[in-house]
């Protein structure tokens, strides 16, 4: 098997029990050091719900990753609207809006459980583009990356980067085997290749990871990728939210006027 990120040379890394009952088997690229499941066989059961029962940790990315997306809208001056692309049940769109960013939701995996009328298909432009928890799912991470750029200037990736020297399996959380949904999972070399081979630039911390076509100012950046600090710059400032419009068009749409 060739490296989805960068098409280089893999060698076997391991195996473990995914779903309980299927045997995952992982290779490491010896060019970029990413790691990919070999053929998963398991993804239509893995995905009889799009939302993993075990992610308990969607609430607090959401928020985190709502207070980096705010201050990166106002720092460095990016209209929407924004999308919220595989955006699970619209909670971070949710967010977003409360916090008076003209934020869409698209998800044809999920249903929109908090975001209803604020849906929108991946074409046209737009500000900035999220793909919060997608690429790790992807057999072609760089092929859905390559195409989220066509639709936006500036990409937002939430996705933990695979340490190096790669984690035998079992001994990462992030390989989720419980979920069998992770499938591909970029190291910080190959997520700086594939940003080279996109001509974009990018900033990266942690799990949040900006690709823009445009350099950034330092302070869009360091905001866009620390959630802490985005929050203290977010609760200094007032912004007009869309809650309240949002509520009045909802109503409207119910009462079909
Ligand atoms: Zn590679």
């Amino acid at each position: 098997m060739r490296c989805p990120v960068c098409g280089g040379a893999t060698e076997p890394l391991g195996t473990q029990q995914v779903l309980g009952v299927h045997t995952a088997e992982y290779v490491v690229c010896t060019g970029c050091g990413s790691v990919a499941v070999v053929g998963p066989t398991w993804l239509e059961e893995a995905y009889g719900e799009a939302i993993a029962d075990s992610d308990v940790g969607l609430v607090q990315r959401s928020v985190a990753t709502a207070e980096c997306v705010a201050a990166l809208a106002r720092t460095a001056g990016i209209p929407g609207p924004h999308l919220d692309y595989g955006g699970g049940e619209g909670l971070l769109v949710r967010l977003l809006r409360n916090r008076g960013l003209d934020a869409r939701w698209y998800d044809p995996m999920a249903t929109n459980r908090y975001a209803r009328g604020c849906e929108a298909e991946p074409a046209g432009r737009f500000g900035i583009v999220t793909a919060v928890e997608v690429v790790e799912h992807l057999t072609d991470p760089v092929a859905t990356i390559r195409e989220l750029l066509d639709l936006t200037d500036v990409l937002v990736l939430s996705t933990f980067l695979v340490p190096e020297p790669a984690p035998a399996p079992g001994t990462w959380w992030y390989y989720t085997p419980d979920t069998g949904q992770h499938i591909t999972f970029l190291s910080r070399r190959g997520l700086q290749r594939t940003a080279d081979a996109l001509g974009v630039h990018l900033s990266s911390h942690v799990n949040l990871h900006v690709l823009s076509r445009r350099r950034l100012p330092l302070r869009s950046r360091t905001l866009a990728t620390r959630p802490r600090l985005a929050a203290i710059w977010n609760s200094l400032r007032r912004w007009p939210s869309l809650t309240q419009s949002d509520y009045d068009d909802l109503l409207r749409d119910a009462d079909g006027n």
